[in-house]
């Protein structure tokens, strides 16, 4: 029984470390009336740092401790869009590390000041393509590599990150699904938990089918399609799309891929707000709008399952302001009146 496990069944949690995890699988009903499938949010929303990146975070802050790489009072280094930061923060907090983050100038500012509040030490610098040696990546490494004591936490090529979702999102997801789901379908960053979820399903039931979903602006759907890594247009969601394959989604099973725009994962964000209660983020929209389209293919009576990565606060000055919509040529959806 793993130290987690005890936590649970004692109804009392280890710190932030131990509250990491265990999320509920969320039904989401008018989703599942309209397609006729259950489609099925994991809420990672509700890890304690507010996103899917804990347990990332988590994952690779404790291969570096048992490594020897990381030791008390060490520096924790990492580019992050900003959620895997946030994770980062509150663990070094909890574990007496110092943070840096490296975060391109272009991620919203909710997340941008959350991280300063956190006590991480920030820096923001200027969008580059990952080509560019001072992409906020690469700079990251740069910066790890000259600084004593510290370690580069490298989510897109650390295999910790899928390792985290193999030992912890894969499992949960097969026992509340009770060994039975025919579908998973998620967006991906890192690939971590796209790539760590899909290979603890495909080796429990080769039938379960694993869909990756993807913004435009990103050449994954293309890569998964095609096998050319090219990409066209643009995207307002944040955290998800790439224009390379990193090591954490090499090699994971990709039976089908989805290409969503950014309308119709604003249309479904909104959805999710005024019929289910949930208040997400834009790579909810993609992949709840992906798992709705897998559920089009495969036709009714299947069982899908995809991730609520985080919450809308963390975006409120963006995807649910109507200004900064329309500035971007996207309308804010209206809600119809209630009878
Ligand atoms: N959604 C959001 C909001 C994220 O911040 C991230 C992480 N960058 C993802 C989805 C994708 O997760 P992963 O890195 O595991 O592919």
């Amino acid at each position: 029984m793993s130290a987690s496990t005890a936590a649970i069944r004692s109804g009392i949690t280890e710190g932030f470390t131990g509250a990491v995890g265990h999320t509920p699988l969320i039904r989401l009903r008018a989703l599942s009336e309209l397609t006729g499938c259950e489609i099925l949010g994991k809420a990672e929303f509700m890890n304690p740092g507010g996103s899917v990146k804990d347990r990332a975070a988590l994952g690779i802050l404790q291969e570096a401790e048992a490594s020897g790489e990381l030791r008390p009072g060490g520096t924790v280094v990492e580019g992050t869009a900003g959620n895997t930061g946030i994770g980062l923060a509150h663990l070094c907090n909890a574990r007496g590390y110092r943070c840096l983050i490296v975060i391109p100038d272009t991620q919203s500012a909710e997340k941008i000041g959350l991280l300063r509040s956190l006590g991480a030490e920030v820096r923001t610098v200027p969008a580059v393509p990952y080509a560019h040696p001072d992409n906020y990546v690469k700079l990251s490494g740069r910066i790890a590599a000259e600084t004593p004591g510290a370690v580069w936490a490298n989510q897109f090529d650390n295999l910790a990150n899928r390792r985290a979702h193999y030992a912890s999102t894969g499992p949960e997801i097969w026992e509340q699904c009770e060994r039975r789901l025919d579908a998973w379908v998620a967006a991906t960053g890192t690939g971590g938990t796209y790539a760590g979820t899909a290979l603890f399903l495909k080796e429990r039931n080769e039938r379960v089918r694993c869909v990756l979903a993807d913004p435009h602006g990103s050449a994954l759907h293309a890569w998964a399609t095609t096998g050319q890594l090219v990409s066209e247009g643009s995207s307002v969601t944040e955290g998800i799309g790439n224009s390379r394959v990193t090591a954490n989604l090499e090699g994971a099973p990709i039976d089908d891929a989805v290409r969503i725009d950014d309308q119709t994962a604003l249309d479904t964000i909104y959805r999710l707000l005024w019929q289910e209660g949930l208040f997400m983020g834009g790579s909810v929209g993609i992949n709840v709008a992906a798992a709705v389209e897998t559920a089009r293919r495969l036709g009714p009576g299947h069982r899908i399952v995809t991730v609520l990565c985080d919450g809308g606060d963390r975006y409120r000055s963006r995807l649910y302001d109507h200004e900064w919509l329309a500035g971007r040529g996207l309308s804010q959806p209206v809600r119809a009146e209630r009878g």
